[in-house]
């Protein structure tokens, strides 16, 4: 998901938007439907120019129908995607000769619309065309572009914004009043600019822009020149040191903000998720901090949305936290975010009620972007790249609001307007788009010795089953191969890579730090990184036993007992899976030291279950047995060793393990990851303090 472009982004307002056309590059491209993607993403790639998801473009061209007859098409963004990444599979081709012929009629409701856009495709498996589709069908021109570029929308979003058109363009421009997107607003489009023979841009009232070309360049070129003209005139009256009405608190350190957010994201993120968890992240750039350390922020930002295009991402209002962070006093800014969220959850209720029409369902009830001075913004969403959604279309926001504050007042759609977007279903389709929720959808899975056999199978199934996973590993290589994996599967922002030595305190709590930073908060957790050796009791080294002690004893203890705390933080349950061992239970011969420090961790197991049930912690264990696909400890000198203690050679170990099991097989790390996700899904919701043996029948281990 491509969520803006840095420099513009970084630099706000003082840049002007950048015209990226490459000649070399257009020159090699077909004519026709390639150029419109070219042009497509150009416009997607600065988010100053087009915020994610929103906008759209078209082209008109001759194509062969099924039947080699020449017609008239029109080529137009699908609904759901995203000019910046979209490809030519993202359009839709339309027969412009059934389409045209709408321009006649008085009204049309969006249903008759969508009913009658979806006869005139050239090809039923394209997406569904565009809400503002009939905008580009009834202009008479070759290529149109409609964006919302932050320059624009300022101007679009003064109260003042006529006058200030008029001063910047002349008569060269069509203003149009804010109506919903539809029939009527295309038709009022195409009137107004067949009325002005001058119009080179149509604004649109809280809402965005429209430019057309001859040629795909031209249109191009004409959007980002008409953006650069609102872009100087503002750049001239902005004083930094007015912007918002001036700085009201500093911003922190860099390091002690982390610090606080690491403490309060789980607080957060047990405050939001109510019925449906939530994945959240936080955001620290200069635009954010100077709106949210400024006086103005916590009225400015409760006007309203600065697109009708946010709405469904940001909701109609922020949560504005009034913290001092000054005072650095992180309990009382966990009792205002707790109360804060708690109020808005009441005030969203109140407003769907005000405006809910028959059929309306109401979405969930947390805010989407919380503001913090001092700390920034935190985001929230059904997963890590929505939240990072939110929080791209916020900047939008903030850059919109600044330009308009410089040029008059901030004005938004008003409530109903707004909640009459936020609830359209032709805006709720395009969320419908989206995978259907999985087991571990919207969980943060945890596990220590990520990058190992269990350990990496873990991490697949359940990223697989939609957790988001943290691989926690000594070896950084290993898990951040891992994590590219999962991430190259899945998408970007569902693993993170974290060094981790479970014997240390400090990296344990450091991990579990960057895990709230990364994505809010833990559902689950694996304590899963062992070793194992293997000596006679007589010969087993004080050495030897306290390595045992400190990496499966001590360890286990300590990744735990973060996790526990972050959990009770969150207040939403959690699950902890020990893996153990057969030798958890049974008394092997030479492996004192392995055998009993595995006998600790399955009763540390049921003595954190027994704590933990009161918060809806569940603490279970599996015993595994002989999984030797994949595992380091069997790389190691422990295979040796176990082969000596059965008088065989290190290569017929595995055929000795399957001979032994009552059931005559192998076990594999997919075997044990099975047993993980079951004892950490929803299906064993009432089970703590439990062990699942998972060795294929060894009946000196079954549990008893
Ligand atoms: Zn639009």
């Amino acid at each position: 998901m491509y969520l803006g472009y840095e420099k513009t982004v970084c630099e706000g307002r003082i840049m002007m938007v950048q015209n990226l056309w490459n000649n070399e590059k257009a020159s090699q491209l077909n004519k026709g439907l390639d150029e419109l993607v070219y042009r497509s993403n150009l416009i997607g790639t600065d988010r100053a120019v087009c915020n994610w998801g929103g906008g759209n473009t078209s082209m008109k061209t001759i194509e062969k129908d099924f039947r080699g007859r020449d017609i008239e098409v029109m080529w137009v963004k699908g609904s759901g995607s995203d000019l910046a990444t979209m490809k030519a599979h993202n359009f839709t081709g339309l027969k412009l000769e059934d389409v045209k012929p709408l321009i006649e009629r008085e009204e049309m409701s969006d249903e008759e619309m969508v009913a009658y856009l979806s006869h005139c495709m050239i090809d039923s498996n394209h997406p569904r065309a565009s809400i503002e589709t009939l905008l580009h069908a009834f202009l008479p021109y070759k290529h149109v572009d409609h964006t919302h570029p932050d320059a624009i929308i300022s101007i679009c979003c003064a109260d003042n914004g006529k006058q200030l058109a008029e001063e910047i363009y002349g008569n060269r421009f069509v203003w149009v009043p804010y109506i919903r997107p539809g029939f009527t607003l295309s038709k009022m489009i195409a009137e107004g600019v067949q009325n002005n023979p001058n119009a080179e841009l149509v604004l649109m009232e809280k809402h965005g822009l429209v430019v057309w070309g001859d040629t795909a360049q031209e249109s191009y070129d004409k959007t980002i020149a008409i953006i650069n003209e609102a872009e100087s005139y503002i750049h001239n009256k902005i004083e930094e040191e007015k912007v918002f009405g001036g700085e009201k608190y500093p911003a922190l350190k860099e390091e002690e903000a982390e610090e606080i957010l690491s403490q309060v994201m789980p607080v957060i993120r047990g405050a939001v998720s109510g019925e449906k968890q939530m994945l959240l992240t936080y955001d620290r750039e200069e635009d954010v901090l100077q709106f949210v350390n400024s006086k103005d922020a916590k009225n400015l930002s409760q006007i309203g949305a600065a697109c009708p295009d946010h709405l469904v991402h940001t909701k109609r209002q922020p949560l504005y936290i009034e913290w001092d962070p000054v005072t650095k006093n992180i309990a009382s800014l966990k009792e205002k975010i707790k109360l804060g969220v708690e109020n808005f959850k009441k005030e969203y209720t109140a407003y769907f009620e005000r405006n809910k029409e028959a059929g309306d369902q109401i979405s969930e009830t947390a805010p989407r972007v919380i503001l913090i001075p001092g700390i920034g913004m935190v985001n929230t969403g059904k997963t890590l790249a929505m939240a990072k959604v939110s929080g791209a279309l916020y900047h939008r926001a903030i850059s919109v609001m600044k330009g308009a504050t410089t040029l008059g007042n901030f004005v938004s759609l008003n409530e109903n307007e707004s909640f009459k977007i936020e609830y359209w279903p032709l805006e709720l389709y395009k969320l419908s788009l989206a995978p259907t929720e999985a087991e571990f959808s919207r969980k943060i899975a945890f596990v220590t010795g990520g990058a190992g056999g269990i350990g990496s199978e873990t991490c697949r199934l359940f990223a697989e089953q939609g957790a988001h996973v943290v691989i926690a590993d000594l070896n950084i290589e290993g898990a951040e191969k891992v994590a590219l994996e999962i991430n190259e599967k899945y998408g970007s922002n569902r693993a993170l890579a974290v060094k981790m030595d479970v014997t240390k305190e400090e990296a344990v709590k450091e991990a579990y730090k960057k895990t709230a930073l990364t994505f809010g908060g833990v559902d689950i957790i694996v304590n899963n990184a062992g070793l194992a050796t293997s000596s006679p009791f007589d010969e087993t080294s004080l050495q030897e036993w306290n390595l045992n002690l400190n990496v499966l004893g001590t360890g286990y203890f300590l990744v735990a007992r973060e996790a526990f705390k972050q959990m009770k933080e969150q207040g939403l349950g959690g699950s902890m899976v020990f893996i153990g061992s057969k030798n958890s239970v049974y008394a092997g011969k030479n492996v004192t030291a392995y055998s009993s420090v595995k006998a600790m961790e399955a009763h540390l197991a049921r003595c954190i279950a027994a704590e933990g049930g009161e918060f809806g912690i569940r603490v279970n264990t599996v015993l595994p047995d002989a999984v030797l696909q994949g595992s380091a400890i069997w790389g190691s000198k422990w295979r040796e060793e176990r082969a000596a203690n059965y008088g065989i050679e290190p290569d017929q170990l595995e055929e000795h393990y399957r001979k032994r099991t009552t059931l005559l097989v192998n076990i594999f790390p997919k075997d044990i990851a099975e047993a993980i996700c079951y004892f950490s899904s929803s299906k064993a919701e009432k089970t703590t303090g439990c062990m699942l043996t998972v060795d294929g029948g060894v009946p000196a281990a079954f549990t008893r």
